[in-house]
């Protein structure tokens, strides 16, 4: 089972295991567009993290109010080991015809660019929609990789040097290592 992959100087690995645990510089949350938290990752980041993500998340609400599906935002990590902590909003699944992969790739794309922009080395993401918003497996595993690939083609100046992929059960790990194994970045 292919397990890490080395893309343009980045290396991709897939863990499994409880994200709130990452040794990475940033996680990213699976969050709903109130920001103010929910079940899941979003439930158990902001349980590990304690109440100043939220403070900072009711922040963001009060300026810019809430984060639109596709979006991204960033906050601290609080009492988490991630120094930050970017949040970003997956599509519900309606079916796969309401541009629900174009969103998800695009929460993928913002997340990447906003760690590229705080200058963060390393990432972990859990897997996007796949729980509360019924995003099919290995759709949005492929989804993922593909953009994670695509964006290390094209990024310039950017310091990250590790992306994690967080599986919290092994059949998310079964569908992001098909998809890794899959992966062909385009050229830049
Ligand atoms: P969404 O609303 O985007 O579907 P969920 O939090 O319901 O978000 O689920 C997204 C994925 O995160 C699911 O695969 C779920 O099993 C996983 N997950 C839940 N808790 C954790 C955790 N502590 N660490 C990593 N992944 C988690």
């Amino acid at each position: 089972m292919l397990k890490e992959l080395e893309l343009h100087g980045v290396l991709i690995k897939l863990v499994q295991g409880d994200i709130t645990r990452s040794q990475t510089e940033a996680i990213v949350n699976a969050a709903n567009s109130s920001l103010l938290g929910g079940g899941g990752v979003d439930g158990a980041i902001h349980r590990a993290g304690g109440p100043a993500i939220l403070e900072e998340c009711k922040q963001i609400r009060a300026m810019q109010g809430g984060c639109p599906p596709g979006q991204a935002v960033i906050t601290g990590g609080g009492k988490l080991k991630a120094r930050h902590v970017i949040h970003t909003v997956g599509p519900i699944w309606r079916g796969g015809r309401n541009n629900e992969a174009g969103v998800l790739a695009e929460a993928y794309q913002n997340s990447l660019a906003l760690a590229c922009d705080y200058e963060i080395k390393s990432i972990a993401f859990p897997s996007i929609s796949t729980g509360a918003y019924g995003y099919p497996l290995e759709e949005a595993a492929a989804v993922a990789i593909k953009t994670i690939c695509d964006f290390l083609a094209r990024k310039s100046d950017c310091p990250l040097t590790e992306i994690h992929l967080v599986a919290f059960d092994p059949s998310t790990m079964a569908a992001y290592s098909e998809s890794l194994s899959n992966c062909s970045p385009q050229k830049t």
